[in-house]
């Protein structure tokens, strides 16, 4: 006899994963504890009309996994901290507490670290998976209840560079143009991101967009799958990425593509920019870069020509010690051609997390109070004492990276860490593990026992997506909402409810009813936010940032008349090509670069407790060049150990020839092999971003660690 189908309730909400900002609808079975989210379908929204890709279509079962934190914990006295916890019984070195006990620890540490060291010895990381709301809080907890602005978050680990040039050559670090603009575009770049696996919906728009015959150029060391689609595709060598597009510019200034009535009325800077240009023709530098210079030529008249181009970019591009001299270029580009401020034109760095763009945009950022409104100005600096009624720290915060330094050289003794996974998302594992493991005191507020919440002295239930209200930035400033779909599991609680204990905890007087009071005040501390109202939101589903007034416009496109800089126009900066921080050698003689899959979502922490996304891809590996594998001995399939000067990992080795020879390409997501264990932790020195794609590493078939 076949199973009833249950009956099941509609609930509109947002897929939880990517950038790209789905919105979804929840078929949800059961009542109480017993709610189950039965499958999903793709709304049609602005952003994904009615599409999903397999994470949002399948991936809704991690927040009733049965690894899902229900109650309060606290590390019982004596137990190491440590990653390496009993495999059968992790939460044996925690016993559990009520949340009066737990806040007031939680609290009473951090509290006695300000009082003993001041208040730069404190530091926060919030989440680009929380709402604005909850990212708002996180930040002013910091900066008014620490005293310190040593906030950060995961967009230091994507686009941090990105954000930097942007901000410093046109005045704004959001996209440009939402993907949708494909369907006005002639030419698309795709370059150093691989959106088939990581923003899939986005990525079948560009392949929409090919079927009605705009050319799609992608340029990456690895053979993504959007090559099959794409009318060129440049397997540059990995670290010539400036090299290329300098000569990609050199072409069109050579060849007299530049748009000259564009960069006389808008922009500065363009002489210098061009001298650094001109010194890299593709027939010079064809050798370093590894494509062939009529290749290159007809590529940057592709693009000069468009005559609408838009350039997408990712991880590939931002995360190199030179990711800002990329993105400098990218800009570059775009100016230099006017193809920018059209629809189907601009530059659009595709944002990883569900709420990256929001997060940032709310304050989530040592340097920059909200909207990008900068620490460091004493004017700025008195509006948000104003508005918060508190004196404010003129020192601007540490980065992420930076603030684990800090901690190991013992300059940081306490955290909260809201919803961040840094004892797997960091460079270089070992030494961020023994720094967030040295703390005096760490907070974690996670859904699950996570690597980072293995270190913790106090652990916070959090509540899901699928469990909160709270609104969400994506990738093309679209400002959503969601709404729970599930009640929040045993003792958890909603995360804006605990930052605001921690914060009266601290003294401070807050008492929010709910994100709708909470999204009010944003609105005061975001002038791109002032015109959006949480009515509003709750009627359209979805509003286009920045929006300045309530009776004003939305700009789904940026810079139709002038830039949001100082003098309206845009600035060209000259750049020349950096090596990476670690080459190849004889000891080291590959080049390892880390990445996201289709399947999973950055460091797993939700995806591998999904069990039909797990079933899919569960367990670790990393694709050779089967030339490479062949020349070491080793069979595809075989368990290899990968090493760099930081670490060693054993995983499968996977034949692919999408590599080029030399380079071993593996993701991050994987606990028992992490990536990071391997990765260095050289930084951008403007947007201090971590070059997570290149460092030198050997390969060896299995051998014990
Ligand atoms: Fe979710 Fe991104 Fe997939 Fe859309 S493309 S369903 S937002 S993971």
């Amino acid at each position: 006899e076949a199973p009833a189908i249950p009956a099941t309730r509609a609930i509109d909400s947002l897929c939880p994963y990517c950038g790209v900002g789905c919105q979804t609808t929840y078929h949800v079975a059961g009542d109480g504890p017993q709610a189950k989210i039965i499958h999903v379908d793709g709304r049609d929204g602005p952003a994904n009309a009615g599409r999903l890709c397999v994470k949002g279509r399948y991936g809704f079962g991690y927040p009733r996994h049965a690894h899902r934190l229900t109650t309060p914990l606290i590390r019982r006295p004596g137990i190491p901290k440590s990653v390496d916890l009993d495999p059968a019984n992790p939460l044996a070195a925690f016993r559990e507490a009520s949340w009066e006990e737990a806040l007031d620890a939680a609290a009473a540490g951090l509290a006695r670290i300000k009082g003993q060291h001041g208040p730069h010895a404190l530091a926060g990381f919030g989440s680009a998976k929380g709402s604005n709301e909850e990212a708002y809080l996180f930040q002013k907890l910091v900066r008014t209840g620490f005293g310190t602005h040593n906030v950060d978050h995961c967009t230091r680990l994507c686009h941090a560079s990105s954000v930097a040039a942007l901000l410093e050559g046109i005045g704004s670090g959001a996209v440009s143009n939402p993907v949708r603009d494909v369907e006005f575009a002639d030419v698309m770049i795709v370059i150093g991101a691989n959106p088939a696996a990581n923003h899939p919906v986005a990525a079948s728009f560009m392949k929409n967009a090919v079927e009605r015959g705009a050319k799609l150029i992608l340029m990456d060391p690895r053979e993504t799958p959007l090559a099959r689609h794409a009318h060129r595709y440049l397997q540059f060598r990995p670290d010539a990425d400036v090299t290329l597009l300098l000569s990609l510019a050199c072409v069109i200034i050579e060849e007299g593509l530049t748009d000259e009535a564009f960069i006389a009325a808008r922009t500065d800077g363009f002489d210098a920019f061009r001298a650094a240009a001109l010194a890299f023709p593709p027939e010079r530098v064809e050798a370093i870069t590894g494509i062939p210079a009529e290749t290159v030529r007809e590529v940057a008249r592709l693009y000069a020509q468009g005559p609408n181009s838009m350039i997408f970019w990712g991880m590939g591009i931002s995360q190199h010690i030179h990711g800002t001299d990329n993105s400098r270029c990218l800009i570059a580009l775009a100016l230099m051609t006017g193809q920018i401020g059209r629809r189907g034109t601009g530059l659009h760095p595709l944002r990883g997390q569900n709420n990256v763009q929001g997060a940032s945009d709310a304050g989530l950022i040592p340097m920059m109070f909200p909207d990008y409104q900068r620490v460091a100005d004493p004017a700025i600096r008195a509006k948000f004492e104003s508005l918060w009624d508190t004196p404010l720290s003129d020192v601007p915060g540490l980065t992420v990276v930076e603030i684990m330094d800090a901690a190991l050289a013992g300059q940081i003794r306490g955290m909260y860490i809201e919803g961040e996974n840094p004892a797997m998302s960091d460079p270089d594992l070992a030494h961020a593990r023994a720094a967030l493991g040295g703390l005096e005191h760490l907070v974690v507020q996670d859904l699950f026992l996570t690597e980072t919440a293995m270190l913790a002295d106090v652990i916070l239930p959090a509540s899901s997506l699928m469990e909160k209200t709270g609104s969400f930035t994506n990738t093309d400033r679209l400002v959503q909402l969601t709404q729970p779909v599930l009640p929040l599991p045993g003792d958890t609680r909603a995360d804006w409810w605990i930052i605001q204990q921690i914060a009266q905890r601290l003294g401070l007087a807050w008492d929010y009813a709910g994100p709708a009071e909470i999204f009010d005040e944003l609105r005061q501390a975001l002038p791109s936010y002032a015109g959006i109202t949480w009515q509003q939101l709750e009627a359209e589903g979805a509003v286009v940032a920045p929006k300045f007034t309530e009776d004003g416009p939305s700009w789904p496109v940026l810079f139709e008349q002038d830039f949001p800089t100082a003098s309206g126009r845009a600035r060209f900066v000259a750049v020349a090509p950096l090596p990476a921080a670690e080459l190849p050698d004889t000891a080291y003689p590959l080049v390892l670069t880390t990445g996201r899959v289709l399947e999973h979502w950055h460091t797993g922490s939700m995806t591998r407790r999904a069990n039909v996304l797990d079933a899919l891809e569960p367990q670790p590996w990393c694709t050779v060049h089967p030339d490479d594998l062949a020349a070491h001995g080793i069979a595809s399939g075989a368990r290899v150990t990968l090493e760099t000067r930081r670490g060693a990992i054993v995983l499968e080795a996977r034949a692919d020839r999408a590599m080029q020879r030399g380079s071993v390409f593996m993701p991050f997501c994987y606990v028992e092999a992490a990536a990071n264990l391997l990765t260095q932790p050289a930084l951008d020195p403007f947007g201090k971003i971590p070059e997570f794609k290149y460092c030198a590493v050997r390969l060896a078939a299995e051998t014990a660690i």
